[in-house]
């Protein structure tokens, strides 16, 4: 997994559903942005699991 090159807060948007973290059942609360040759790929984790995805050697 490459290092996200922007992270940014997840709104809570209350008319919709909760989003949930990629790698865990918790709530989303954080998009974390990846540069994958040019195409931008948004992934949702909650504040444990991004701190794994952002140190993870790639
Ligand atoms: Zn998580």
């Amino acid at each position: 997994m490459p290092q996200p090159f922007q992270t940014r807060p997840l709104t809570v948007n209350t008319k919709k559903s909760a989003d949930y973290c990629l790698n865990c059942s918790n709530e989303a609360t954080i998009e974390a942005l990846f540069d994958l040759e040019g195409a931008v790929l948004v992934r949702k984790y909650c504040n444990d699991c991004l701190l794994s995805a952002k140190y993870e050697e790639s």
